[in-house]
C-alpha cells in the first residue's frame, strides 16, 4: 500500500519528499502531529533492515527531523516509533517511521 503512495498512485497528504523518503500524514492520527516517514525503496519493516541500510536509516531520521521542525514540534518534543510485527500492531508491510507530537506521551507507552 505505501509503495503505491510513494509512486503517487494513492492520494495522501504528503508533507515532505526527498530522494530516499516520502512523509505523509497518518489517516488515523493518534496525536495532533502524526506523520509517517517511509523509504521510497520497499523494505518490509525495521526488523528487515541490515548493515547495508545505514544510509537509508539516516535518511529516514533526517526526514523525520525536517518534519518535526516543519510541524513546529522540534522544540516541544516528539516521538519516533518503528513498530515491528503483530505484538507491536504493525499492520502495514512497508517500513514506516511514526513522527508523533503536539501532545505529551506516557512512558512506558500504554
Ligand atoms: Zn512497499
Amino acid at each position: 500500500m505505501f509503495c503505491r503512495i510513494v509512486a503517487g498512485e494513492l492520494p495522501s497528504d504528503v508533507v515532505h519528499r526527498d530522494d530516499h523518503t516520502v512523509a505523509f500524514r497518518d489517516i488515523d492520527p493518534v496525536a495532533p502531529v502524526h506523520v509517517l516517514v517511509v523509504p521510497t525503496r520497499h523494505v518490509e519493516h525495521a526488523g528487515a533492515l541490515g548493515p547495508d541500510d545505514t544510509e537509508l536509516l539516516g535518511a529516514l531520521v533526517a526526514s523525520a527531523q525536517r518534519v518535526a521542525a516543519a510541524e513546529g514540534v522540534a522544540d516541544s518534543g516528539y516521538r519516533l516509533v518503528f513498530n515491528v510485527g503483530h505484538d507491536a500492531r504493525n499492520t502495514v508491510g512497508h517500513l514506516h517511521l511514526h513522527v508523533l507530537g503536539g501532545r505529551r506521551f506516557d512512558w512506558p507507552p500504554g
